[in-house]
């Protein structure tokens, strides 16, 4: 891509290409998800992480808001939580019995949850919604649910269905066909499941009418983490659980990237909905694999012997769990939470500077924890709305971003994390700003020249 201005800085990636071009020898695209391919001459392969920073094995440093798409809520190698985990590896792992802190910890996420009323501990978001919907299943004997366009479960083929925003158009009459993420998804799961647009009351309550006494559970990100943090708004959710009290559906609130970040009890804290179940991952352990579901009590009970199989070597390790202590407590009894959400105030304030300055229509959605950037003057209120959004703008100037010293997710939909070190080192703001400006004025130019729409 041609370089607009001098004040572009070079950015050395020789040793991330050459691993690269190593590692894709054994590893599909060279990577470990799909996701961390970036291009050949793009990927980065990460020496370190401290703080909100990381550096890459070129020796490049970014001040990073994918943050492993959310769980280092405090920062990278937080000197707190880490001692705890080594003091967890002293315990031994995993013994496929059961250890004193698990009980310490399930207390905690009640009391910062209360519709959390029990707890089960699983390894990674997916396992936690795919338990969830096995729970929702087991209790209430129904095989169908509904999810809502826009919104991310995790990789279990279940949760794997979405709305086809490519080949749909704006304006029409007809939905988005349900497309599976990929291949290998059976279709004949699709029969299963139903799929509502964010925020369509009248829609909403249509589906319950036909498919509802069909439904195990309805699935929900009240803020969807992988949708540019595109919001329900409190009616809509409200809605949500009267129907499915009328339907005797299970209400899930997926907190997998809003929990233990948005605010101490999560998104339903601040809409006040209680769910029948909900999952918990990212932030509960800054980075260290654990997940969890939990809800009212008669219904987890479900997960018995003779009832729903719950379980999994891994789950409750040690270390996971003696992080999990540490930094539910640091999320519990200090501002983390409020330094984050303020960083994230300010941030958006310094960008909404640079781009008014320079007239360029924008908006955000989602929490300034987890923030989306948009531009249009209001963000869409569901993924169909964020069809008409200009991303190309947003797509290039992330490019340009990575290049000086900014990670954010190259996709528009994956909203931009903050973490406490952010908000605690002030360097990150001045080094972030300097570097929206110089990309919002390369990506001016590139659409003034008509080159935004070019492939990268
Ligand atoms: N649910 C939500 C809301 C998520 O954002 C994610 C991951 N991005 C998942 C589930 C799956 O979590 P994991 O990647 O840990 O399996």
């Amino acid at each position: 891509m041609p370089v607009a201005t001098t004040a572009y800085p070079h950015r050395d990636l020789t040793k991330s290409n050459a691993q690269f071009q190593r590692a894709v020898q054994r590893l599909p695209l060279g990577v470990s998800s799909t996701f961390r391919y970036w291009g050949d001459d793009r990927t980065i392969y990460v020496h370190r992480g401290k703080g909100g920073r990381t550096w890459d094995i070129d020796g490049n440093g970014y001040v990073d808001y994918r943050l492993g798409y959310g769980p280092a809520i405090l920062g990278y190698a937080d000197d707190r939580v880490d001692a705890a985990a080594r003091k967890g590896m002293e315990v031994g792992g995993v013994f496929a019995l059961s250890t004193e802190k698990e009980l310490t910890v399930a207390d905690r996420i009640s009391k910062m949850v209360p519709a959390a009323e029990l707890v089960r501990f699983s390894n990674s978001g997916t396992e936690a919604v795919m338990a969830a919907l096995r729970l929702a299943r087991a209790y209430t004997g129904r095989e169908e649910y509904l999810l809502v366009e826009g919104g991310y479960h995790g990789l279990f083929d279940a949760a794997m269905w979405m709305a086809d925003m490519d080949h749909w158009s704006p304006g029409g009459n007809a939905d988005p066909e349900v497309v599976p993420y990929g291949k290998g998804i059976p279709p004949t799961v699709k029969k299963l499941a139903h799929l509502v647009p964010m925020n369509d009351l009248q829609r909403l309550e249509d589906t319950f009418k036909t498919q509802g006494d069909r439904l195990a559970a309805m699935l929900i990100e009240p803020i969807q983490g992988n949708c540019c943090g595109i919001s329900a708004r409190r009616d809509y959710v409200q809605l949500a659980r009267d129907l499915c009290d009328r339907y005797g559906v299970l209400l899930i609130i997926d907190e997998v990237k809003t929990g233990f970040r948005v605010g101490k009890g999560g998104i339903q804290g601040i809409l006040g909905i209680r769910p029948d179940i909900t999952t918990f991952a990212k932030a509960i352990a800054n980075g260290y694999p654990i997940s969890l579901v939990a809800g009212r009590e008669d219904v987890m009970r479900t997960f018995r012997y003779g009832g729903a199989s719950h379980g999994g070597t891994y789950t409750a390790h040690s270390v996971s769990l003696a992080a999990a202590e540490e930094c539910l407590r640091i999320l519990d009894e200090t501002p983390a939470l409020d330094t984050l959400a303020g960083y994230g105030e300010r941030l958006k304030a310094g960008i909404s500077e640079i781009l008014t300055a320079r007239g360029v229509t924008h908006s955000f959605s989602g929490h300034p924890s987890m923030f989306g950037i948009f531009f249009a003057a209001e963000p869409p209120d569901n993924y169909r709305a964020w069809k008409t959004s200009d991303y190309s703008f947003y797509d290039r100037m992330a490019h340009y971003l990575h290049d000086l010293g900014i990670i954010v997710e190259p996709d528009s939909r994956e909203p931009w994390f903050m973490c406490e070190a952010h908000g605690l080192d002030d360097t990150c703001l001045t080094d972030t700003l300097r570097a929206v400006e110089t990309a919002v004025d390369l990506t001016l130019q590139d659409q003034a020249d008509g080159r935004l729409d070019a492939a990268e």
